[in-house]
C-alpha cells in the first residue's frame, strides 16, 4: 500500500507545505490520516503520472503528423495520443464482466478507466458500482439534431446554438458524489480503515452509505437537521448508516464531523478528504472523452462547497498539461443567491474570503463557508472564469425547462441552466461558442421543490366519456 502511493503526495493549498500521501504515528504500523495542513489549510494530491508500459512505445508517422498539428506547451507531442489511445481502448471495453475478471471492471468505471490520473490503488483495494459513464446530452439549437424537439427548448432557453448538459445524476446512488466517493472508500480500505463518516447536504451521505455498505465498513452521516431532501434522507437510512441529525446548518455539521472523526479514529469523507477530488476529476476527463477530446470553451457547474469547480479545473489542467487537449476551457461557477461567498469573494477580485448565512431552497448548495475556496479560487483564475449567482426563482424556472425537457434534475443542478442563460444574456458567453454544463443530481433527489404535487393531477371515472372531458377532445 505504502509502495502503491509512493508517487503520491499531499500539498497544502494555503502554504504549500508538502507532506508524504501516508503517514504513521510513532512506533505505530497503522497509517494516520492527515486531512489539514499544520497551518490548517486544505491538502491537493500531487501525483507522477505514468503510462501503462505497453503504452510507452514510439511513435508512428502518422501519430507524429497528427501531433504536429496540436502542440501545445512543453510536454512531448507523443504524450497525448498515447493516454487517448490507452481511455480510447479501455472505453471499447463492452460494459459486461466475467466472475472474477476485476481489471474488466475497472475498465468500465468512468472513474477507474481514467485510473494512472486519478489514484494509484492495487486492484484488490478498489470498490466500485462501477460508477460514471453518465448522459451528455446535445440541448443546443443546432446541435441537438432533428426530431429532438424537447431537448431544444433547452438550447432556445439558454440561447446557444451548441450546447451540452452531461448529467452526473446518471451514476448509482443518483448524484455526481460516487465518483468521489469510489476513491474515498477506496482510501479508507487502503488505510485500513473500519468506519468512516462525512456531513453532508444529503448527496455525499448517500453516496457514502452505498459504498461504505459494499465494503462492509460502518457509515456514520451528520445532516443538518430539516434542511435534507427526502430521497437523499431515505437513501443514507436504507443503505443502513448510522444517521445523525444535527441542530444546525451544513457548516455546523463540517466542524463537528472534523473534530469527531480526530477523536474517535473514523476516516473523514468530507470534500476536505484530498481523495474524493481526485476521483471527481472524473467528470472532467470523461466528457473530454465524450467530445472526443475537442475542448469546449465553456463548462458551467452549481457551486456550493466548490468541491466540483476544484476537481473539474484540476482535470482540465491535467488534461492540457499531458497534451489531451490543446486549450483549457473557461468555467463558470453558479451560486444560489442566498448562498453566494464565492460569488462576493469574486466581486472583489479575491481580495478577501467572505462567508455568509446561506439561504435557498438548493439545499445541495445551501453552503456559507465553502472547503475548497482556495483550490476554487485558483481554478477561476487560471482558466479566465467567471463566478455568476442566480434566484431561487431563477433556479426553479431552470428547472421546470429542464424537468419538462424530460432530462429531470434535482433543484440545485438547474442552477446550471439559470446561470447559463443569464451570462448569455449579459453577453459574457457568445451565442455560438460551445458549452459544457453539468447537472449533479437526479430529479429523484428531492421530490418535492419546484415539482408538481399529487393534487395536480386528475381523477377521474374509468370510462372514454370522462377521459374524453377531461382532454378536452
Ligand atoms: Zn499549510
Amino acid at each position: 500500500m505504502v509502495e502503491a502511493l509512493a508517487s503520491t503526495a499531499l500539498r497544502c493549498v494555503e502554504c504549500a507545505t508538502l507532506y508524504p500521501a501516508v503517514e504513521f504515528g510513532q512506533g505505530s504500523a497503522q497509517p494516520l490520516p492527515r486531512y489539514r495542513c499544520a497551518c490548517g489549510g486544505v491538502l491537493d494530491v500531487e501525483t507522477q503520472f505514468t503510462l501503462p508500459q505497453a503504452f510507452q512505445q514510439e511513435p508512428s508517422e502518422s501519430q507524429d503528423a497528427l501531433q504536429a498539428l496540436e502542440v501545445s506547451g512543453d510536454l512531448p507531442p507523443m504524450a497525448g495520443a498515447a493516454w487517448r489511445q490507452l481511455f480510447e481502448e479501455r472505453a471499447e471495453q463492452p460494459p459486461i464482466w466475467a466472475v472474477g475478471s476485476d481489471s474488466m471492471l475497472l475498465d468500465s468505471s468512468g472513474v477507474w478507466r481514467y485510473r494512472e490520473l486519478i489514484l494509484s490503488a492495487p486492484e484488490h483495494y478498489i470498490i466500485s458500482r462501477p460508477e460514471g459513464n453518465t448522459g451528455m446530452y446535445p440541448v443546443g439549437r443546432e446541435n441537438c439534431g432533428p426530431g429532438r424537439i424537447g431537448h431544444r427548448q433547452l438550447g432556445l432557453y439558454a440561447g446557444l446554438d451548441r450546447f451540452f448538459l452531461k448529467h452526473e445524476g446518471e451514476n448509482p446512488s443518483g448524484s455526481f458524489k460516487d465518483r468521489g466517493m469510489t476513491v474515498g472508500v477506496t482510501m479508507a480500505r487502503m488505510l485500513g480503515a473500519r468506519a468512516v463518516a462525512c456531513a453532508s447536504t444529503g448527496n455525499t451521505s448517500a453516496s457514502l452509505a452505498s459504498y461504505a455498505a459494499q465494503a462492509g465498513m460502518r457509515a456514520i452521516v451528520f445532516l443538518p437537521a430539516g434542511n435534507v431532501a427526502g430521497g437523499k434522507l431515505a437513501q443514507s437510512l436504507a443503505y443502513g448508516a448510522t444517521t445523525v441529525q444535527i441542530e444546525g446548518d451544513f457548516d455546523d455539521a463540517m466542524h463537528l464531523v472534523e473534530q469527531v472523526c480526530n477523536e474517535l479514529g473514523i476516516y473523514l469523507l468530507n470534500s476536505l478528504n484530498p481523495f474524493r477530488v481526485e476521483g471527481q476529476k472524473a467528470i472532467g476527463f470523461e466528457l473530454l472523452q465524450q467530445l472526443d477530446w475537442q475542448a469546449p470553451d465553456w463548462l458551467v457547474l452549481p457551486a456550493g462547497n466548490l468541491g466540483n469547480t476544484s476537481a473539474i479545473g484540476k482535470a482540465f489542467r491535467q488534461a492540457y498539461q499531458l497534451s489531451l487537449i490543446s486549450h483549457l476551457p473557461r468555467i463558470a461557477s453558479i451560486q444560489a443567491a442566498g448562498a453566494n461567498p464565492f460569488y462576493r469573494s469574486f466581486l472583489h477580485g479575491f481580495a478577501s474570503r467572505e462567508t455568509v448565512h446561506a439561504q435557498t431552497l438548493a439545499t445541495a448548495i445551501k453552503i456559507g463557508n465553502p472547503v475548497s475556496y482556495t483550490r476554487a479560487r485558483r481554478v477561476i483564475e487560471e482558466s479566465d472564469g467567471i463566478v455568476e449567482e442566480v434566484t431561487d426563482e431563477e433556479i426553479l424556472a431552470a428547472k421546470v425547462m429542464i424537468d419538462r425537457a424530460g432530462i429531470g434534475c434535482e433543484p440545485a443542478s438547474a442552477a446550471t441552466l439559470a446561470g447559463v442563460r443569464k451570462l448569455v444574456a449579459r453577453g459574457v458567453i457568445k451565442p455560438d461558442e460551445r458549452v459544457v454544463g453539468i447537472l449533479t443530481g437526479n430529479l429523484l433527489k428531492d421530490s418535492k421543490t419546484g415539482m408538481p404535487q399529487e393534487g395536480s393531477s386528475i381523477v377521474v371515472e374509468p370510462t372514454v366519456d370522462a377521459v374524453r372531458k377531461v382532454l378536452h377532445v
